[in-house]
C-alpha cells in the first residue's frame, strides 16, 4: 500500500493521492503506526510561503502526506501526466471525522478562537452523533501553558489531532511538540477550517467548488486576502513557463 507517490510542482513536493487513499492511510497508520504522522496541505500560496521559510520547507518535506489542496496544484500535476484529484484540507478533515465516528477513533481539536473552537466541536457532534471528541483547546494557549496542553492531549488518548492555527504557526507547533504526544498517530494541519465549520468564514457554494472556483469565492469574501491571491497570477505564469520548458526539452 500505502505510502503515496510523491511528485513535484515547481519546487514544492506534493503527493499523488486522492480522498480514498488519504483515508486509507489514516486508518492504516492509526492501526499500525507508533508515532504521530502529519498531513499537510499544498496549494499555490504555500509554494511561495515555503520558498521564504526554510523551516517550513523542511517540515513539509518530512510530512507523511502532502495533499493537493489547491486546484492550481491539481492542474499542474495533470499537465505533468499525473492522475490528480483535489483533496481539500477541509473536506479531508470532515471525512476523517466521519471515519473516526464509524471506527471509534478519538479526536482532539486544537486551534482557533475559543468560541470558534467550541462552536466547531458542537457542530461536529451534531453532524456525527457518535463522534468521540475527547478534548479541545483554543489556539491562543500561551507558551507557559504548553506543558499542560500536551498533558491534556496525552490524557485524552486521542489518536487524531487537528491543529487549526494557520501556517506556519501550526507547523511550528507540530515541529516542537509532536514528539511529546503519546497516543496521537495522525496530526492534520487544518488552517482556518474551524472558522468555516461554524460559518464565520464561509466556503464557496458546492457549484462553485465543483467549477474549481473556490479560490475566487474566498477572494470575494475576504478581499483582505487579495495580496495573498495575487500570488496566484504569479503561480499561473510560473507553471506556464515550466510547462513550456519541459515541452521544449521534450522536442529536442
Ligand atoms: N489562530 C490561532 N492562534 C493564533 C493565530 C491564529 O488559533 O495564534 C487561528 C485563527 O483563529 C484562525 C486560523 O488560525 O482560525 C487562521 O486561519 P487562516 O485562514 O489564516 O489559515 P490558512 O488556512 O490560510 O492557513
Amino acid at each position: 500500500m500505502i505510502t503515496p507517490k510523491r511528485t513535484q510542482v515547481l519546487d514544492t513536493q506534493v503527493d499523488c493521492i486522492n480522498m480514498t487513499g488519504a483515508l486509507k492511510y489514516v486508518d492504516h497508520h492509526i492501526l499500525t503506526g507508533n508515532k504521530a504522522d502529519t498531513i499537510l496541505a499544498v496549494n499555490p500560496e504555500k509554494i511561495y510561503a515555503l520558498r521564504q521559510n526554510r523551516f517550513l520547507k523542511d517540515f513539509f518535506s518530512k510530512a507523511a502526506i502532502l495533499i493537493p489542496d489547491g486546484i492550481g496544484i491539481v492542474f499542474a500535476m495533470r499537465m505533468n501526466g499525473h492522475k490528480a484529484e483535489r483533496v481539500a484540507g477541509a473536506d479531508l478533515m470532515q471525512q476523517i471525522c466521519a471515519q473516526a465516528e464509524k471506527k471509534g477513533y478519538r479526536i482532539f481539536i486544537y486551534g482557533a478562537k475559543e468560541e470558534v473552537n467550541r462552536g466547531a466541536v458542537e457542530r461536529l457532534r451534531e453532524r456525527h452523533p457518535a463522534i468521540q471528541i475527547v478534548g479541545r483547546a483554543n489556539g491562543y494557549v500561551k507558551e507557559e501553558g504548553m506543558g499542560a496542553l500536551v498533558a491534556q492531549i496525552n490524557e485524552s488518548k486521542a489518536e487524531i489531532l487537528f491543529v487549526a492555527m494557520g501556517s506556519p504557526r501550526q507547523e511550528e507547533w507540530m515541529a516542537k511538540y509532536l514528539d511529546q504526544l503519546e497516543t496521537v498517530r495522525i496530526c492534520q494541519g487544518i488552517g482556518g477550517t474551524l472558522d468555516t465549520i461554524v460559518g464565520t468564514v464561509k466556503r464557496a457554494p458546492l457549484l462553485m467548488q465543483r467549477l474549481n472556483l473556490e479560490w475566487f469565492y474566498r477572494l470575494l469574501q475576504q478581499p483582505t486576502r487579495a495580496s495573498r491571491q495575487i500570488k496566484l497570477l504569479r503561480y499561473v505564469r510560473e507553471i506556464g513557463i515550466d510547462r513550456l520548458r519541459s515541452l521544449m526539452a521534450g522536442s529536442h
